[in-house]
C-alpha cells in the first residue's frame, strides 16, 4: 500500500507547491532583506563619517594639545637656562669683592656652572640646534676665563675697568642667548598662535629676571673695588629700571590678575615687597653711598647675597607662570584624550549596534523565515520533517513556527485519514483480503520489466456448490467458511502472491514471474488442502467445502489483464463443466518460443481451452 493523497488532496497540495514555488524565491523575504543592507549599510556609511570627522577634530585637538604641551616644556627649558646662566653671574660678582675667592665661594661658583653646562646640554637634547648654542657656549667660555683671570688679580691691583669687564662679559652671555629664547618664542608662536601670549609673557617675565640681576650687576663693579659710582654705572642703571617698570607695567599685574591663580597673586606680592620694595631699595641705597662717596655699607658679597635673595621672587613667578600653562595645556589634552575616547567607544558602540542589528536580523528574522519556507514546501511536497530548533527571541518567528506545527498536524491528520480510506477502498471487509478493484488497479497498471518479461500467472478459485451452503446453514455460517478458506489458504502462498476476494466466493491468486506448472501444481495444492479440511460451523456440524480453479498465464497492463483474467475464467468454467473439485488452465496466451511440454505432462486432468470460446 503507497501513501499517495487522494486526487482531490493532490491537486490542492499541487497548486499549494506551484504557488510557493512562484512566489517565495527573490519574493518579500529578498528584497526586504536588501532594503534592511542598504539602509543599515548608509546608517553605517553616515556615522562613520560623522564619527570620523568628530574623531579626526578630537584626534587633531589632542595631538595639538599634546605638541603644545611638549613645545611649552621646551620653552621652559630654554628659560631655565637663561635663568642659569643669570644666575651664574651672582658667585662670579662675588669672587671679585673683597673678600676673594674664598673656598665656599669657589665651591659655589663651581656647582652654579656645573648647573649651566648641564643645562646647556640639556638644550641639544630639547632641539635646540647645536650652531644655535656655539655663540652662548664661546662667550659663557670667554666670560668664564675673564671672571678667573680677574679673580686671581690681587684685590689691590685690581681695576673698576677689570672687573666691569667682566661683569659685561657675563652680561654678554645672555645677551646673546637671548637669541635662542627669541628664536624658539617665534617657532612656536608661528606654528601655534594661540601659545603667542603665553610664550611672550614668559619670556618677559624673565627679561624681568635678566633685568633685575642686571641692575645690581651694573653698580657692583665699584662696590667691588671700593670706588663712587661713576655717571655711567649710574646711567645703565637707571636705564634699566626703566625697562624693569616697562615690562612690570606689560606683564605683571595685569597677566597675573587675569590668570586669578593663588601661587601668582602670591609671587606678585613676593615680588611687590622683596623685589621692588627691599631688593630696589637696597640698590637705591648703595646708589646713594656710592654718588656720596664711595664707602657702602656692605660688601659686593653681602649685597650679592642679599639682592640675589630679591630676585627669587622674579624667578617664582617665571616658573609659577609656565607652570600654570602647562597644567591648563595638561587639562586641554586629558580632555581632548577624553572627548577622544568617549567618541570611539560612542561610535564603537552604534556601529556594534547596528552590526548586532544586522545580524539579529538574519539569525533571528531571515534564517527563520527561509527555514519557514523550506518546511512549508516540504510539507507541500509531503517531504520529511527535520525537527527545528525553536527561534528564539523572536516570538512573531515562534508563532510562525507554531502555525507551521499545525499546518504539520492537520496534514498528517489528513494523510493518515487518506490513508485509511484508501486501505478501506481497497479491501474487503469479511475476508480482510485485497478487493476486486484493487486487484483490477494492479492487473491494470505497467510493471517492473522483470515481471513483465516474465509474465504472471492468474489462480482463479470458484467455491463449490456454495448457495447450498447458504442455504443450507444460512449466510453468516457461509460468511465463515469463507473466512475459514481464506485463512486456510494464505499461509500457503508466496511471500510475492497477491492474493484477493474477486467477488462472492470467488479468490484470485496472482502470482508474478512463475510458471505455468509451479501455478498449476498451487492450484492443486489448494484444491486438496480444502477438500481435506473440515469447517466447524457454530453448531457443531463439520462441512467439507470443495472449490474448483482456472489458471492461466499472461501479462500485465489494461488490455493484457483483461484477456488473463478472461483466460482464467475460461479454464475455471471448464473446471465447473468437468465436474468440479478440479484444476485446469488456458493455453499460454502468448506464443512461448520453445513449446511448454510441461503443460502435457501434468498428472491432473488439463483441459486446453482458447480465449474464444471460453463463455461459461
Ligand atoms: P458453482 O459450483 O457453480 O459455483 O455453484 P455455486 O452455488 O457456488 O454458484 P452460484 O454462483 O450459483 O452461487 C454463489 C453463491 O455464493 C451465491 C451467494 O449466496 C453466495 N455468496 C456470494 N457472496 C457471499 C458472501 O459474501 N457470503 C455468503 N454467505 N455467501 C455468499
Ligand atoms: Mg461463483
Ligand atoms: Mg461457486
Amino acid at each position: 500500500m503507497t501513501s499517495r493523497s487522494t486526487s482531490h488532496t493532490g491537486g490542492f497540495l499541487q497548486r499549494m507547491r506551484s504557488g510557493l514555488r512562484r512566489s517565495m524565491p527573490g519574493g518579500a523575504d529578498h528584497s526586504l532583506r536588501r532594503k534592511l543592507l542598504i539602509g543599515t549599510g548608509i546608517a553605517l556609511v553616515c556615522t562613520a563619517i560623522l564619527a570620523t570627522s568628530v574623531i579626526s577634530r578630537s584626534f587633531d585637538d589632542y595631538r595639538r594639545a599634546r605638541q603644545n604641551l611638549r613645545e611649552l616644556e621646551n620653552y621652559r627649558l630654554i628659560l631655565d637656562t637663561a635663568n642659569l646662566l643669570s644666575a651664574e653671574r651672582g658667585p662670579s660678582n662675588s669672587m671679585l669683592g673683597d673678600t676673594g675667592a674664598t673656598p665656599e665661594l669657589r665651591d659655589r661658583l663651581t656647582a652654579f656652572r656645573a648647573r649651566s653646562d648641564a643645562i646647556l646640554d640639556q638644550l641639544s637634547t630639547a632641539g635646540v640646534p647645536a650652531d644655535m648654542l656655539a655663540p652662548t657656549k664661546a662667550q659663557l667660555r670667554k666670560g668664564r676665563r675673564e671672571v678667573d683671570r680677574v679673580a686671581a688679580i690681587p684685590r689691590s691691583m685690581r681695576g673698576l675697568a677689570d672687573v666691569q669687564s667682566v661683569i659685561e662679559s657675563m652680561f654678554a652671555v645672555v645677551d646673546i642667548f637671548d637669541s635662542v629664547i627669541a628664536w624658539k618664542a617665534g617657532v612656536l608662536t608661528m606654528q601655534n598662535p594661540e601659545l603667542a601670549a603665553p610664550v611672550m609673557t614668559g619670556r618677559m617675565f624673565g627679561q624681568l629676571r635678566e633685568y633685575g640681576g642686571r641692575i645690581a650687576s651694573q653698580i657692583m663693579a665699584p662696590i667691588a673695588v671700593g670706588q663712587p659710582l661713576p655717571l655711567k654705572n649710574l646711567v645703565d642703571s637707571n636705564r634699566t629700571r626703566g625697562r624693569i617698570n616697562q615690562l612690570w607695567n606689560l606683564t605683571g599685574e595685569r597677566q597675573i590678575v587675569s590668570h586669578n591663580d593663588v601661587r601668582l597673586l602670591t609671587d606678585l606680592r613676593d615680588v611687590e615687597e622683596l623685589f621692588f620694595g627691599e631688593g630696589l631699595g637696597l640698590l637705591d641705597e648703595l646708589t646713594v653711598q656710592g654718588r656720596q662717596s664711595g664707602n657702602y655699607s656692605m660688601t659686593a658679597d653681602e649685597f650679592t647675597v642679599r639682592f640675589v635673595k630679591t630676585l627669587k621672587p622674579l624667578e617664582r613667578l617665571r616658573g609659577d607662570f609656565i607652570d600654570l600653562t602647562i597644567e591648563q595645556l595638561t587639562e586641554r589634552r586629558n580632555g581632548a584624550l577624553v572627548t577622544l575616547t568617549v567618541t570611539i567607544a560612542i561610535t564603537a558602540v552604534i556601529l556594534g549596534i547596528l552590526a548586532g542589528l544586522l545580524i539579529a536580523a538574519q539569525r533571528f528574522v531571515f534564517s527563520p523565515l527561509m527555514r519557514a519556507r523550506d518546511a512549508v514546501i516540504g510539507l507541500a511536497e509531503d517531504r520529511p520533517q527535520p525537527s527545528y530548533p525553536e527561534p528564539r527571541h523572536a516570538t512573531e518567528m515562534r508563532r510562525l513556527f507554531d502555525a507551521i506545527a499545525v499546518l504539520r498536524r492537520s496534514l498528517a491528520e489528513r494523510a493518515s485519514l487518506t490513508k485509511k480510506l484508501k486501505h478501506q477502498a481497497e479491501t474487503d471487509g469479511l475476508t480482510g483480503l485485497m478487493n476486486r478493484r484493487a486487484l483490477d488497479m494492479i492487473g491494470e497498471s505497467h510493471t517492473s520489466s522483470q515481471v513483465m518479461a516474465e509474465g504472471v500467472c492468474l489462480i482463479l478459485m470458484d467455491l463449490d456448490h456454495f448457495k447450498s451452503v447458504n442455504d443450507r446453514f444460512g449466510h453468516l455460517e457461509g460468511d465463515l467458511v469463507l473466512q475459514e478458506s481464506v485463512r486456510l489458504i494464505s499461509p500457503m502462498l508466496g511471500s510475492n502472491d497477491i492474493f484477493a476476494r474477486f467477488g462472492g466466493e470467488e479468490f484470485v491468486i496472482l502470482m508474478p514471474g512463475c510458471h505455468l506448472d509451479e501455478a498449476n501444481a498451487l492450484a492443486a495444492r489448494l484444491r486438496s488442502a480444502l477438500e481435506a479440511n473440515e469447517f466447524l460451523l457454530s453448531d457443531g456440524t463439520a462441512l467439507t467445502v470443495t472449490a474448483s480453479f482456472g489458471v492461466a498465464k499472461g501479462d500485465l497492463g489494461q488490455l493484457a489483464w483483461r484477456r488473463l483474467v478472461k483466460a482464467a475464467d475460461a479454464a475455471l468454467y471448464r473446471a465447473k463443466s468437468d465436474g468440479r473439485n478440479c484444476v485446469r488452465h488456458s493455453a499460454p496466451l502468448y506464443a512461448p518460443l520453445v513449446p511448454d511440454l510441461g503443460d502435457l505432462d501434468m498428472e491432473m486432468p488439463v483441459q486446453k481451452t482458447s480465449i474464444l470460446n471460453d463463455r461459461r
